[in-house]
């Protein structure tokens, strides 16, 4: 159980200046940004090797105004950005939190392509649902497995200390200041460790089922796709500590991964054209509202499943990914030469199928709302797919530097948050979440609060 106490009475055995608890992207982030700044720094991680949500993610971060943008020929700024995070949230969050986290990315983004050598690029061929830019910037194989990679390699490579194997549970603090924490070995020995500045990297709660349930009941029956160790012992030391805690019912779903198989399908196959049918062969939403709210539309359904449909030259866009390409290589997406030959193979209603498919619209929008640009060809695509929860999105509120506030507003004088230890920015459920939001979150906050001298 993670806590909160006053400062032990014989201080720390060792003290760092900047201590992070969590070696996923927003950790890893700040810990190079806060090792740039001048500052002694110390990750320490629950995990053996560090991964995080980060690691199963596609690693796509947007941005606005980024060097890799205007080589492009893309025009975006960040005022742009934050219009659209506005929209997607539907006005819920905090507009000066907005516009830090789009003003904060692209030099985020040109900080680690240049100084550490990350290759990032961005994508061109298909928009995300609700960026007005094309503005996501991702590594080679489009995974998070590869930036958690380059990241580490980075914090080697920089002389950054991560710690395994040790997990925070209890913080020391007195009033708004934190001196340190106490964190526990597998092997149950705890080590406390005293710091001048302390980051919460340790990303939310979806690993908590209890919490899961409690706060997001809507979404506790799906399947569970973020990284298991994330506990939410932000949330504890934050209820303990008289923190802001914003937004604790928000989070990422996703209706697209494939089932059984569990692999991320991206959301690519439907904005550039697919649409999910159910087991009645019928379309059922507007698929081009968002990934994260399809959670719920495709847990809705007969057996909670859908089928992703889509045709030959959109799987040639998805396989930029490498979980696309693993999808293919284990049987999950279903190919035919015609409509009837999907259904047989999926085992659906072939007239309803047929029917389904010759209603979508060449001009104007179909009965949900829906406008297409293109028309699906044979030949023919499919996945099987299911909904689940990501992660979540609610958190400690912190004033766009990363740093923690209080529920009086007032900023604690030490105690940074950034990923998903800190409220995000898409509102208070599940379809505020514009593409991208979490690692923007965790690049943005965590370089911030690395850099933050104020404590
Ligand atoms: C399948 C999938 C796809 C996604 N795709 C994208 C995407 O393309 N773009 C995007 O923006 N977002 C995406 N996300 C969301 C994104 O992965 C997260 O928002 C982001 O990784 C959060 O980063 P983080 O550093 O806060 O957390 P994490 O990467 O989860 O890191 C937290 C770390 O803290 C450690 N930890 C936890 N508790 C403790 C403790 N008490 N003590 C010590 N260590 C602790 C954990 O072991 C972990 O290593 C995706 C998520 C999933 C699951």
């Amino acid at each position: 159980m993670a806590d909160v106490r006053p400062p032990p009475a014989d201080g720390f055995p060792i003290s760092v200046e900047t201590l992070i608890v969590g070696g996923g992207a927003c950790g890893m982030v700040a810990a190079l940004s806060s090792k740039e700044a001048g500052q002694e720094v110390l990750v320490i991680e629950a995990d053996a090797v560090a991964s995080g949500s980060t690691a199963l993610s596609a690693g796509l971060i947007p941005a606005a105004g980024t060097t890799l943008q205007a080589a492009a020929g893309i025009d975006d700024t960040p005022e742009i950005f934050a219009a659209d995070i506005h929209r997607k949230a539907h006005g819920e969050n905090d507009p000066a939190l907005e516009y830090a986290m789009a003003e904060g990315a692209a030099p985020v983004i040109d900080w680690l392509t240049t100084t550490h050598n990350l290759p990032f690029s961005v994508v061109t061929d298909f928009d995300y649902p609700g960026h007005s830019k094309r503005r996501m910037h991702g590594l080679p194989t489009r995974s998070g497995a590869e930036l958690v990679d380059a990241l580490r390699a980075a914090c080697e490579q920089q002389g950054v200390e991560i710690v395994s194997n040790l997990r925070a549970e209890t913080l020391f603090a007195e009033g708004r200041r934190v001196s340190g924490l106490a964190a526990r070995r597998p092997d149950g020995t705890v080590e406390t460790i005293g710091c001048a500045k302390l980051i919460l990297a340790c990303n939310g709660f979806g690993g908590n089922r209890q919490m899961v349930s409690d706060l997001m009941p809507d979404i506790r029956d799906a399947v569970w796709f973020g990284h298991d160790g994330n506990k939410g012992e932000a949330v504890d030391w934050g209820r303990a500590l008289g923190a802001d805690l914003k937004h604790l019912g928000a989070y990422q779903g996703h209706g697209n991964v494939a089932h059984p198989h569990g692999i991320l399908i991206t959301w690519a196959v439907i904005t550039e054209g697919g649409v999910q049918v159910n087991l009645n062969g019928e379309r059922f939403w507007d698929e081009s509202q968002g990934y994260s709210e399809a959670a719920r539309a495709v847990l809705a359904q007969p057996n909670g499943t859908a089928y992703a449909i889509f045709d030959d030259r959109i799987a040639g866009i998805a396989r930029q990914f490498a979980d696309f390409q693993l999808a293919e290589a284990q049987g999950a997406v279903i190919r035919a030469g015609s409509v009837q030959d999907l259904a047989t193979q999926l085992d659906l209603p072939a007239d309803a199928l047929v029917e389904t498919l010759q209603a979508i619209p060449q001009d104007g929008p179909d009965q949900f709302g829906r406008r297409f640009e293109a028309q699906l060809k044979p030949p023919y695509c499919a996945v099987r797919v299911t909904g689940a929860l990501f992660h979540t999105q609610g958190g400690m509120q912190t004033d766009g530097h990363g740093r923690v506030l209080h529920t009086d507003g007032q900023p604690f004088d030490n105690l940074y948050a950034g990923g998903g230890a800190a409220c995000g920015v898409s509102g208070s459920g599940d379809s505020g979440y514009l593409s991208g939001n979490g690692l923007l979150s965790a690049v943005v906050l965590g370089y911030r609060a690395g850099q933050a001298t104020d404590y």
